[in-house]
């Protein structure tokens, strides 16, 4: 077997050398306890006296064998002879010592090698950020060719680069100063993309000892597919992919999604951001209606792609919640489609499963037999502790007040109730979710994100809380009470053949427009208070607007997106559309064809049968 001799390569240093070793050196110079040699420019070590052999002169070449290297760092050697051809030799390249984004705060001032993900690129009015993440951490390096010129305009979002650079303190957070960086690629780039990618994936797993909060056979059943939805989010958080968060903007949905709002922010802190300065990563976002309209999505879309622009930022990982199960988002989904956009659903509404393939996860009961009485919010509450569970305490009370909002009548409404018991009553309950709505009205497309948190309680302002929701529930009462009492001399009654009540409402001629309540709720009421005069019989609420109603039903076998199709499939002309729950819903036509689309409806809920209440 040949012998294999090593040439230290440019660069290496001691680190790169390896006792017992045998390299070619030079000889360097002489002193009286033995002869110094250059392993190469930077590295040298010393041939005492009684390990020489042969006679050299400076600069000769010599064969050495490493014996030692003391803690110092010295290197002590010794003279072999081998004759020409009996060994091979081998160049060592330098060793790179790749440090850790999160190890770099103890290595402050020295020289960093880093092998990371760029996940974002901002040009500055001086040097260029790239914001890199590896398996542990994320942090800034900092390129700087000429004030606000683009450093290395080669590297690419989503490239896996090599920096070389040192760590250095800005703003008192770490920032590495870069002096090269290189795109990795072929194999050495798969071999590190791989490498940070079974990190994260281990590291965005929610952690498993966290359980329903009740015991509920949905709930258990929805599990997997809750984690995962957890875990996309998770993982987004670790790898600077920005959130929007769509919910529906009733007092269900809000709950729903300032649960996981809440969380999303503490675990953003926890990895080292900070959302409060950084509010590009998390942005909540009410819709109006219970889908994800075309002008929610072009609005998103539109602001998704001049942040890209502009700051370099990743596409959104878009999360609907209490909106996003049903057809009427398909429009929608065909445009994230065209952005290949990352999209995933909490929600129970009932669900089309033509939607799915543009899901990464979609959480809803009905998947599982359950039905909209678990509802977003209970289901955002879960969703949020396995995100981040130290926000549990925070959150109890949340999927109560979506229970109670959303008029729940699941057995786990009772236990997630007796879970608050001694802190927050059902009726407490109720207020909140009056004074979400109400106030939810007023901020339009806003999401008030501090004053919704007062009302939630979440705010460590309890008194402030309590005065507010007292003043929002007294206001939202007198506005209900004023439009019922102005609407229900005009309410039309006829009792169906099947032995229902049928009442109509209008909502544009006999109640106040453009003010709380909105139609929805008005006939809402409206349907309370007829659903108490006339307690236990099959009752229908209908209210009318110009090209709208909303229907709101007890006791009758409904199912209203299946009535809105086949009415869109019946009247054409009539531009139908609509949907909602089963048993509360809303359609759209034109205004040309309202009495006709009135005359359908009736027609429809007549042949309705009633359930023995
Ligand atoms: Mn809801």
């Amino acid at each position: 077997m040949t012998e294999m001799v090593y040439r230290l390569g440019p660069g290496c240093e001691v680190d790169d050398v390896v006792e017992g070793n045998i390299y070619i050196g030079k000889v360097q110079g002489f002193a009286t306890f033995g002869t110094f040699v250059q392993l190469n420019d930077k590295t040298k070590g010393l041939l005492h006296k009684s390990n020489v052999k042969t006679e050299k002169k400076e600069r000769d070449t010599i064969l050495v064998l490493v014996n030692q290297i003391r803690p110092n760092g010295n290197i002590d050697l010794r003279e072999v002879i081998m004759e020409e051809g009996s060994y091979e030799t081998k160049l060592v390249s330098k060793k790179v010592v790749i440090s850790k984004l999160s190890d770099l705060r103890n290595k402050l001032g020295r020289n960093i090698t880093v092998e990371a993900d760029v996940v974002q690129i901002k040009q500055t009015s001086g040097p260029t950020i790239f914001t890199v993440c590896d398996e542990i951490g994320t942090e800034d390096a900092a390129a700087f060719t000429e004030a606000g010129v683009r450093s290395y305009p080669e590297v690419q979002l989503g490239d896996v680069v090599r920096i070389f650079g040192e760590a250095n303190k800005r703003n008192n957070q770490v920032q590495i100063e870069v002096s090269d960086m290189i795109i990795l690629r072929g194999e050495e780039a798969d071999h590190v993309r791989a490498r940070i990618n079974r990190a994260l994936e281990e590291r965005a797993e929610p952690p498993t000892e966290v359980e329903p909060l009740v015991d509920s056979e949905v709930l258990r059943a929805l599990w997997p597919e809750m984690r995962k939805l957890a875990k996309i989010v998770r993982r987004a958080v670790l790898t600077q992919q920005p959130i929007i968060l769509r919910h529906h903007a009733d007092a269900d949905g809000i709950c729903a999604a300032v649960s996981v709002e809440t969380a999303v922010l503490q675990y953003i802190r926890e990895n080292g951001g900070d959302p409060d300065m950084d509010n590009l990563l998390f942005r909540r976002s009410p819709s109006k209606a219970p889908f994800y309209e075309i002008e929610d999505v072009t609005r998103d879309l539109d602001m998704m792609l001049k942040d890209n622009v502009r700051f370099g930022q990743k596409f959104p990982l878009i999360l609907l919640m209490d909106n996003g199960s049903t057809e009427e988002d398909m429009p929608s989904y065909k445009m994230t489609e065209v952005y290949n956009l990352d999209v995933i659903v909490a929600d129970h509404h009932h669900p089309d499963d033509t939607i799915d393939k543009y899901l990464l996860a979609h959480v809803n009961p009905y998947h599982v037999g359950g039905d909209f009485g678990v509802t977003a919010g209970m289901l955002g509450t879960e969703i949020a502790r396995l995100i981040f569970p130290g926000i549990e305490k925070k959150i109890l009370h949340f999927p109560a007040v979506a229970g109670v909002a959303d008029r729940s009548e699941a057995p786990e409404l009772q236990q997630y109730l007796a879970l608050i018991e001694g802190k927050y009553t059902i009726d407490q309950c109720r207020d909140m979710a009056l004074a979400l709505d109400y106030e939810q009205y007023w901020l339009r497309f806003n999401d008030g994100r501090e004053i919704v948190k007062d009302i939630l309680n979440i705010n460590n302002a309890e008194d402030r809380h309590n005065r507010l929701v007292a003043l929002l529930v007294e206001e939202a009462n007198t506005a209900i009470n004023e439009q019922v009492e102005t609407m229900m001399p005009h309410v039309k009654e006829q009792v169906l053949e099947s032995g229902a009540r049928l009442f109509q409402a209008d909502v544009e001629m006999f109640a106040h427009r453009f003010t709380f309540p909105p139609p929805g709720k008005s006939s809402g009421e409206v349907h309370d208070v007829l659903c108490k005069k006339y307690a236990g019989e099959p009752i229908v609420t209908l209210g009318f607007g110009p090209d709208f109603a909303v229907i709101r039903s007890r006791g009758v076998l409904m199912n209203i997106p299946q009535m809105v199709r086949s009415m869109r499939y019946e009247m054409p002309g009539a531009g139908i559309s609509g949907g909602g729950h089963l048993i509360v819903g809303s359609i759209k036509f034109v205004e040309g064809m309202r009495s006709e689309v009135i005359a359908k409806m009736i027609e429809k809920i007549s042949e309705l049968g009633v359930e023995q209440l």
